[in-house]
């Protein structure tokens, strides 16, 4: 004895119908097709999976991509929390897309016969991740989320600048916001060049690796921790 067959599309009981045609919302079905119907015995079916990304899944890609932008834009690299927490969420949400797109192909069969399914493809969700992949990519490659960050923070760094040189900042190594950065520590490296500290770290091998921005007017370091951003502008490790 068979178990109940119900309707994908409403839950309709299915049972001793003359037509394979769910009466109640017009859905086709094919009673020797276990993945055309709903049924107790039926644990999986490839149907089930086979849809777009979800909206939990583009709302997790949204936190992932705004997650590795932040940290592209701070200078040096990111530590802690970000680099255990970013392979974490890609890995779930590649499975996931990947699972979805698998389902969607060996689903295939039964979806062209599903003369009845009305339901929109949506096909912009498939679009979300390989966009949010390509806009973290070419943030590894160029760090426009660093440009992006320092250029919206150059004026408040440029009066801090001027404030430090006329002994107006206060206690500089009491941590206070720049523009868009947490600095640390401001201190002088030099003549007329000042150095804004925005991360210190402790590494595993007990070396402490700091980051951060270097005002420097003169003629440009030739060392290779340091990266120019803009003229007298740079990006500085040690
Ligand atoms: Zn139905």
């Amino acid at each position: 004895m068979a178990s109940d067959r119900y309707c994908i599309g409403c839950g309709y009981l299915l049972n001793r119908l003359s037509k394979n045609i769910c009466p109640e919302c017009g859905r086709w079905f094919d009673p020797d097709d276990a993945s055309t119907f709903e049924a107790e015995s039926v644990p999986f079916a490839w149907r089930r999976w086979a849809r777009p990304p979800s909206n939990v899944h583009i709302l997790l890609t949204f936190v992932f991509l705004v997650g590795c932008i932040v940290a592209q834009s701070e200078p040096g690299f990111p530590g802690g929390a970000t680099l255990l927490a970013m392979p974490i969420l890609a890995g779930v949400l590649v499975s996931d897309y990947l699972g979805r797109m698998v389902a969607v192909r060996l689903d295939r069969a039964r979806a062209r016969r599903d003369a009845t399914e009305k339901r929109r493809t949506q096909r912009w969700r498939w679009a979300v991740a390989p966009l949010a992949t390509i806009a973290v990519i070419s943030g590894v490659m160029t760090r426009w989320p660093l440009q992006l960050r320092f250029h919206v923070s150059r004026t408040a760094l440029e009066y801090a600048v001027d404030d430090f040189q006329a002994g107006q900042n206060g206690d500089t190594s009491k941590p206070r916001l720049v523009g868009l950065y947490r600095v640390d520590k401001l201190f002088a490296r030099g003549e007329g060049n000042v150095g804004f500290r925005t991360s210190r770290r402790i590494r595993l091998d007990g070396r402490v690796q700091c980051a951060g921005f270097e005002f420097r007017p003169s003629s440009p370091p030739d060392e290779g921790r340091y990266r120019s951003l803009t003229p007298r502008w740079y990006v500085i490790e040690w």
